[in-house]
């Protein structure tokens, strides 16, 4: 017989986990089916966990910076949640973000960043080259000026264990290794050690990342994944807030981690390291925190950031009981509250926030261009 769950959901990456999460808090049982071990090729093995709505807003859609700033103000209490309920630690850290010039072509850059945040009622404060070197006193002599912005961080691995411990001791089932490739009139069909399989759900969710246009499914969702490689230096803590000049971003985590990010690379599902990205990110890092050419370099790796041809999310109702979560492409980790939280609504029966409608998966449907 077809085992049968409330809620199916297709993809365990930090969006599929967190959204589990909060349908099981509301009393569902949910199945999460992931197609790696251990979430290992989810796009937050990768990401660095800057939450930053400030610091990216020349880049964002203003509906999307409205999102993001409801996400981040969320954060705070969710990651606390999410503690409790895992008993794990999740290394949110509130110091903010300096984004420092190395150079007059970057004092330009970022003062087009300040009249940004400024027009969209963001705050940021300018910090004379003295008072970064107060600041962060590792940071480069030739430091020329910058600014702060009360952008956070959290460390998405460990958001990731600390999802999949809370989902455990809540009794969700999340099964590794099952890869979703059909979802018909709440039937949901996977591979998993080589045989197909079934599973019934009243509602079934496409959380896939990357991969969620990969699904048979009754939407088309114009997916495509940009790459992105970044790496993860060990050693003597040298910095206490994030770091980021026009060219480059240091993320230092309480454990002794600093990560290096990050490429943009339209190369498909390539995970080839390539000694030039890696020599770049080095170069920038160097001219910005000297004292990075001593630490150790422990890792480098590719992750795929979920873009939809618009680059904005889709979190909505695409037919009755097919629900999508996904093209959160840069944003993902700072969205990961709101998407779980007003997505389970909906689930659940609630009327949609406003706050969603521009992400409706309905927008990608085909329109007839007439002459
Ligand atoms: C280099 C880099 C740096 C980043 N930095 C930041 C940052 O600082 N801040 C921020 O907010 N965001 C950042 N991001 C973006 C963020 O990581 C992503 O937007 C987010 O993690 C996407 O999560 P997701 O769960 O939607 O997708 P994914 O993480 O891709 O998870 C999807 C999961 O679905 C699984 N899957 C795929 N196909 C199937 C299938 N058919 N059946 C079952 N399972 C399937 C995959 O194995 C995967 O685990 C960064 C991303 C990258 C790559």
């Amino acid at each position: 017989m077809t085992e049968r769950r409330d809620v199916v959901i297709a993809g365990g990456g930090i969006i599929g986990l967190a959204l589990a999460w909060e349908l099981t808090r509301r009393g569902r049982h949910v199945l999460v089916l992931e197609a790696s071990e251990g979430s290992a090729d989810a796009a937050a093995r990768v990401a660095a966990g800057m939450l930053a709505p400030v610091s990216e807003v020349d880049l964002a859609h203003p509906d999307l910076t409205r999102l993001s700033i409801a996400s981040a103000e969320m954060y705070a209490d969710w990651a606390y949640d999410l503690e409790a309920a895992s008993g794990l630690d999740v290394a949110y850290e509130t110091t903010g973000t300096l984004i420092v010039a190395l150079h007059r072509d970057h004092l330009a850059e970022i003062e087009h960043l300040r009249a940004f945040q400024h027009d969209r009622g963001l705050a940021a404060e300018t910090l004379t080259r003295g008072e970064l070197r107060d600041a962060e006193p590792a940071l480069a002599p030739s430091v020329v000026g910058g600014i702060r912005v009360p952008d956070r961080q959290i460390d998405p691995r460990r958001v990731l264990a600390a999802l999949r411990a809370a989902l455990a001791r809540a009794g969700a089932e999340v099964c590794d290794g099952a890869r979703v490739q059909r979802i018909e009139s709440g039937l949901v069909t996977y591979e998993l050690d080589g045989h197909t399989t079934q599973v019934e759900a009243m509602q079934v969710v496409i959380a896939s990342g990357a991969w969620s246009g990969a699904i048979e499914a009754d939407v088309a969702l114009p997916m495509r994944p940009v790459k992105g490689l970044v790496l993860r230096l060990r050693g003597e803590r040298l910095l206490q807030h994030v770091v980021r000049t026009p060219d480059v971003y240091l993320v230092p985590r309480a454990y002794g981690e600093l990560v290096v990010g990050a490429t943009m690379e339209e190369r498909g599902f390539d995970r080839t390291q390539r000694a030039g990205d890696v020599y770049d990110l080095l170069l920038e890092a160097t001219r910005a925190l000297p004292g990075v050419r001593e630490l150790e370099l422990s890792e480098v790796c590719v992750g795929f950031r979920p873009a939809l041809r618009d680059h904005l999310p889709a979190i909505g109702e695409v037919a009755p009981g097919v629900f999508v979560a996904t093209g959160h492409f840069r944003d993902g980790v700072l969205l990961t509250p709101v998407t779980a939280r007003l997505l389970s609504a909906v689930m659940c029966g609630d009327a949609p926030d406003p706050l969603l409608a521009p992400y409706a998966p309905s927008r990608f449907a085909a329109v007839e261009v007439t002459r």
